[in-house]
């Protein structure tokens, strides 16, 4: 790659610039992370040598039929066979539809992108559905990257934050700089580096005695051995800071970097806003607002697309899941249609509760099964998950109060899965938590059946809701 032929440049700044605008690859956390939170015991699909599932295995309980019918899926995926085709998971709610697309995704490999997403979300005022379909599908795209890069790696000997006067003019400091001392093969060096760094150093708690490094062209500070972060685009480079050496020989390491496509839309897109005085306050106030547009889109593919072709990035298609996809409207299914046939494709995986619907957005309120059109219905793999049993609730529910470490005791349990029998599984998991909660309360070593029933006078299950609803109609407006 480009960067190991460039002599190591004063100003530890761009990475893999080629065209405008500049790629820099970043890693953002998630902001989906958090709704596959509920899922964390999941591991994979659970299968023998033969695809046979065993009944417990990988965190998943039962539904054998559907996890051998995804297991086969894998294989297609794996030997390209699914390119334009995708998947429906149709079953009742809290059957495992999410849990047995997290499955897949885990089977692929680790680090392939899971998406989740729920199909109303592409309705906002403010942002296009296609657009917001767009997003998804690039969050679901991954590519690997590897380079040989130069860098300095060493022992921190000290972090010292430089403050200054506001810049603005108001009350208190300001961090301008972090002087970071680095013990490396050639001596202690002092780097001055810009204050982001210094947000990255406390939010990573790296502490002197760790190692870490730098890289020489990217601005890039990594703990060796340990999680990795990345800093932004002006973290080494300002002028009047002390350059790194010049010249000197550093260190050549092969990093791999696992980033989306939306991660480097995220990274390249421009902050909303002129740079005036106004919008830059405006910023300070709010998150930076980015616009991500179809060029720099394009722009970000052709190099994609180069950095693939020399071997240097590899892409990693992942998992898109689009939970309630008869929520999703004709026009999101005729841009679906085409964008599955793209070479920048996801493994799509819908998943439905609903039998025969009207396709939203058609004029005569066609009807079709799960809402689907039929032309896309026509390319879908369709498997069915079926309801749990109560000693497959039992099994579930012993897993997640074990991961959320919640200790429960045998009664309680049992009655936990009554409810989880008649109301819904999710439901019944996410009783857990209060009921743990009460039984700290009452200072008892375990949730007890009691902490159960008041946890459930507290809270309805939408079933209930529901009849409550019905019988009480009289005394709600309309
Ligand atoms: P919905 O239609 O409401 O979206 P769903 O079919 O996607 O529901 P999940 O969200 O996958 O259901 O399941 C509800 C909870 O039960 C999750 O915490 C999930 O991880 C867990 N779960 C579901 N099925 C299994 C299973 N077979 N083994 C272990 N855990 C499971």
């Amino acid at each position: 790659p480009q960067q190991t032929q460039q002599p190591p440049q004063p100003q530890l700044s761009t990475t893999v610039t080629e065209t405008t605008p500049t790629t820099r690859i970043e890693e953002i956390k998630s902001v989906k992370s958090q709704r596959v939170a509920t899922h964390s015991h999941i591991k994979g699909l659970g299968l023998l040598e033969n695809g046979t599932a065993s009944n417990i295995a990988d965190g998943l309980v039962g539904q054998c039929k559907a996890r051998e019918a995804a297991g086969i899926v894998t294989e297609l995926i794996k030997s390209k066979k699914m390119a334009g085709k995708a998947l429906l998971l149709a079953g009742p709610p809290g059957t495992g539809k999410t849990a047995l697309a997290l499955a897949i995704s885990q089977e692929l490999g680790t680090k392939v992108p899971f998406c989740p997403m729920v199909g109303s979300e592409v309705y906002s005022s403010e942002v296009k559905k296609t657009e917001i379909l767009m997003e998804n599908f690039r969050r679901s795209i991954g590519l690997r990257v590897k380079e040989i890069k130069e860098v300095y790696e060493g022992e921190v000997t000290e972090i010292t934050p430089e403050e200054t006067d506001n810049p603005l003019g108001g009350y208190g400091k300001t961090i301008a700089h972090v002087v970071i001392g680095l013990k490396t093969t050639k001596g202690t060096k002092q780097l001055k580096l810009d204050p982001t760094i210094y947000e990255s150093i406390q939010k990573e708690k790296i502490t002197v005695g760790d190692v870490i490094y730098i890289e020489a062209n990217s601005g890039s500070v990594k703990r060796v051995g340990r999680s990795d972060f990345y800093a932004t685009e002006h973290d080494l480079e300002a002028e009047e800071y002390v350059p790194l050496p010049k010249g000197e020989v550093f260190k050549k390491k092969d990093i791999i970097q696992d980033v989306t496509l939306h991660d480097l839309d995220l990274a390249n897109a421009k902050p909303q806003g002129g740079q005036d005085i106004m919008s830059m306050m405006g910023q300070m106030m709010k998150p930076k607002k980015t616009e991500i547009t179809e060029k720099l889109r394009l722009e970000i593919n052709k190099i994609v697309n180069r950095y693939i072709e020399q071997g240097v990035a590899e892409l990693v298609p992942g998992v898109l899941f689009i939970d309630e996809v008869h929520m999703l409207d004709i026009e999101c299914f005729s841009y679906l249609n085409r964008a599955l046939e793209s070479t920048l494709a996801p493994i799509v995986v819908f998943a439905t509760n609903r039998g025969n619907c009207v396709i939203k957005g058609t004029d005569n309120d066609i009807q079709s099964p799960h809402g689907i059109p039929v032309d896309l219905l026509d390319r879908l793999m369709i498997i069915r998950t079926l309801p749990y049993n109560y000693n497959e609730i039992v099994q579930i529910l012993t897993i997640r109060a074990s991961i959320e470490n919640h200790k429960i005791d045998d009664e309680a349990l049992m009655y936990l899965a009554e409810i989880g029998n008649t109301a819904s599984l999710r439901y019944a998991i996410q009783l857990l938590t209060p009921a743990s909660i009460l039984s700290k309360t009452y200072s008892r070593p375990s949730i007890t059946k009691e902490d159960i029933e008041e946890v459930t006078s507290l809270f309805n299950d939408a079933k209930t809701s529901a009849k409550l609803l019905e019988q009480n109609k009289s005394k709600y407006l309309y």
